[in-house]
Formats: C-alpha cells, sequence, structure tokens
C-alpha cells in the first residue's frame, strides 16, 4: 500500500490548458513524488497524469511541445530519462488498473 502524503506545497495551481496528446484539462502540476518543492517554472518538464505524454511548461506554466534541441538534450541525460521512463510507467499501470 502506497503511504506517501501529499505535502502542502508540493501542487501548485496552473491556467487551464489541455494535454497536447490526450486533450485532458490540466490545471495544476505537482512535484513527482509529493513532496513540498519549489514553484514550477518555464522550462521544466511535465508529465501527463492521464496519458502520461512528456511535455515542457511554458512562461505561462501552460504546456507546450518540445523543441528537436529540448528532445535532444533531454534524451542525452540518463538519470532524467530514466525518472521519466519511472513516472511514465507509474502512470500506464495506473491507467490500466483504472479500467
Ligand atoms: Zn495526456
Amino acid at each position: 500500500m502506497n503511504d506517501k502524503k501529499i505535502e502542502p506545497g508540493a501542487t501548485t495551481r496552473t491556467p487551464l490548458n489541455n494535454c497536447l496528446d490526450c486533450g485532458c484539462k490540466i490545471s495544476a502540476a505537482s512535484t513527482p513524488d509529493g513532496r513540498a518543492g519549489p514553484p514550477p517554472t518555464e522550462g521544466d518538464l511535465t508529465v501527463c497524469i492521464k496519458c502520461g505524454a512528456v511535455m515542457m511548461l511554458d512562461r505561462d506554466l501552460k504546456v507546450r511541445g518540445m523543441t528537436d534541441a529540448e528532445i535532444e538534450e533531454l534524451t542525452s541525460n540518463r538519470a532524467t530519462m530514466d525518472e521519466l521512463a519511472r513516472m511514465v510507467r507509474c502512470i500506464h499501470l495506473i491507467r490500466h488498473r483504472a479500467n
């Protein structure tokens, strides 16, 4: 059983926008581990909680696609890629269990 608790400051409200892949509404960004952290800023990666799409936040904290250069930089960072893969696997597992 997962007994992690979301700490205050772990979630930041964002302007209402939509996932670029599945179209679900997005109105918040949370830290990946549910612990309090710095608020999200432009250029931070974000993962859709519904479909696992990896996107980037723009200056208004709305999601946007990544440029080829950003994708190249991301895919060259092994630690970040491992963390993203772990998060996407968890999202897909949760989605599978919900269906
Ligand atoms: Zn999505």
